[in-house]
């Protein structure tokens, strides 16, 4: 390992978690509510089992390089010019090549505090120094920080809105301030995985619209991972400020980074979008019980923070490895934090209306 860059030897690890056979296994549990991927229970639609079903007899080619069929779709579905969309291997795959594209050691990136993974491990691999702004005690985006951050330059800003883990969001007059603030050689990311849930939340910002006058280099991020069911193919994609930005991922990415299924399935769920909005309204309103039923727990010090996905975050007021380790033994896999200031905080996905009562009805053992 001391071959390796100075960079990786001091990366952290993502934390993907445990699998649900991993967690059948260890604890023999027969029922595995997986409520820690941010995952859509309801799944894509069968028009995608539909479009699959053709696929063994075309997999001996190699997938369409430029996703032409799949960026047309995407161009339909959101109104911006193919020759602006860029998709890639998850979303995942475009942050780390818009990394590779932008930075070079000592470049200053900010994010959110917490955030995404990812929005920190991927500068870090390029030798980029990484400002990440704290959330507020209320657990919202503290746009003055976030301000007085970005006063001090960057290169790279990644703005997830609304945000993971904590699922605040932006309104459009707190959103302008933020772009207005960036300095003007920049390149603003918006990441917006979770954009499809918070549709449903008042004052969620068009980021597309918003950025539209702005004459500095932007991109929306959206995957198909989670309101469109499919992170299991891995599909996201950028809708970048012009065709020559496009250009410069086109060159990075690897050439047939999106393979044959995973652009036969997105294209194929596109067909459906009522199918996509019918789970999204269905996870915001399970979403608004489990926020009441976890109140009603009337523990002491349990604080949710506001959320415009399809998670909540969850302030146990106490360490929250033990209570993730009970939860586990469970059945009920959640996700928790380990970045300093946030040991107490738990993420649970909002899963079925079973699934979110076993976690309610868990918790409650655990915390009782
Ligand atoms: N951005 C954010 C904010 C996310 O939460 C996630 C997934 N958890 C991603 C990007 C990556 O998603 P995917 O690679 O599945 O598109």
């Amino acid at each position: 390992s001391a071959l390796a860059r100075p960079e990786v030897r001091g990366l952290p690890a993502y934390n993907a978690g445990l699998s649900s056979a991993a967690v059948r296994a260890r604890y023999g549990v027969a029922h595995i509510a997986r409520l820690g991927s941010n995952e859509n229970p309801y799944g894509a639609s069968p028009a995608v089992a539909q479009a699959l079903a053709g696929l063994a007899a075309q997999a001996g080619t190699y997938p369409d390089a430029n996703a032409g069929a799949l960026r047309e779709g995407i161009a339909r579905w959101t109104g911006a010019p193919a020759e602006r969309i860029v998709v890639g291997n998850g979303s995942e795959n475009l942050l780390e090549v818009l990394c590779q594209v932008f930075l070079t050691p000592g470049d200053r990136v900010v994010t959110l505090l917490p955030s995404f993974g990812l929005h920190e491990i991927y500068p870090r691999m390029m030798g980029a120094q990484v400002t990440m702004v704290p959330v507020t005690s209320a657990l919202e985006f503290d746009v003055d920080a976030w301000c007085a951050a970005l006063a001090g330059g960057a290169k790279l800003v990644f703005l997830a809105n609304p945000s993971n883990p904590v699922g605040c969001m932006l309104d459009t007059a707190a959103f302008r301030r933020i772009v207005a603030a960036a300095p003007e050689d920049a390149v603003l990311v918006v990441d917006e995985a979770y954009v499809e849930y918070a549709l449903h939340s008042p004052g969620f910002p068009d980021a597309v619209a918003e950025l539209s006058a702005q004459p500095r280099p932007w991109i929306v991020l959206r995957t198909f991972s989670k309101a469109w069911g499919l992170a299991g193919l891995r599909v996201g994609y950028g809708i970048a400020s012009s065709a020559e930005f496009a250009g410069l991922l086109h060159r990075v990415r690897t050439p047939f980074n999106v393979n044959m299924a995973a652009q036969m399935a997105a294209l194929a769920a596109l067909s459906d979008p009522a199918h996509m909005q019918a789970s999204v309204a269905r996870t915001v309103a399970a979403r608004e019980v489990l926020v009441r039923q976890l109140r009603g727990l009337d523990v002491a010090g349990l604080r949710i923070a506001p959320s415009a996905t399809n998670f909540l975050f969850i302030d146990l007021g106490r360490p929250n490895a033990p209570v993730h380790e009970a939860l586990l033994a469970r059945g009920v896999i959640t996700k928790a934090w380990k970045e300093r200031g946030f040991e107490n905080y738990l993420r649970v996905s909002v899963g079925t209306a079973e699934d979110n009562q076993r976690f309610v009805d868990a918790l409650a053992e655990i915390l009782g």
